[in-house]
């Protein structure tokens, strides 16, 4: 299954056919979260179906992948697991938000045609932290970054396993 998700599809046609769409998206492809992810971030996954509820066609599934982020601090990777259950009713007028079925999420389409890599990755930019930092950081930070004070023995013995998960990448 490596079929790109780099498609255009008619949302209110694909509702109709009940298409399922299933595919991936590689890190070389992406337009707007590339620049907030390492290079060697898993391709992202997604499996998505088309269907109707009333009136509205509606867009659900999975996107999983298992990204890598850059720690701010020690500049180090971090491993960041995605798994987002995607419920969303596509709109195409703002006053439509008030109308949707419940427990969806809005999706404004602009235009006709709807791009699901636009999609996944609208849903991964929602997920993704403002600025990525380890809890503890596994190696030792810069002098100049960090505070004379701040000794991080104490807690680094209570989180053993992102030492470990570290030394492993390297
Ligand atoms: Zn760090």
């Amino acid at each position: 299954m490596s079929h790109t998700l780099q498609i255009e599809v008619d949302p209110f046609l694909c509702a109709t056919q009940e298409r399922e769409i299933s595919g991936e998206l590689v890190y070389e492809k992406l337009q707007r979260i590339q620049g907030d992810i390492e290079s060697s971030s898993d391709p992202i996954k997604a499996n998505l179906q088309f269907s109707k509820v009333g009136k509205f066609v509606v867009l659900t599934g999975r996107i999983s992948t298992n990204l890598v982020l850059q720690c701010v601090a020690c500049l180090g990777s971090i491993e960041f697991p995605v798994d987002i259950e995607v419920k969303l009713a596509i709109i195409n007028d703002v006053s439509q938000v008030n109308l949707l079925p419940d427990g969806y999420e809005p999706y404004l389409l602009d235009g006709e045609r709807l791009s699901i890599s636009e999609v996944v990755e609208d849903e991964v930019v929602i997920v993704l932290p403002d600025f990525a930092r380890h809890e503890i950081c596994p190696i030792d930070l810069p002098k100049n970054s960090a505070s004379k004070d701040f000794s991080l023995e104490p807690d680094r013995k209570k989180n053993p396993f992102e030492v470990l998960k570290s030394l492993k990448k390297h």
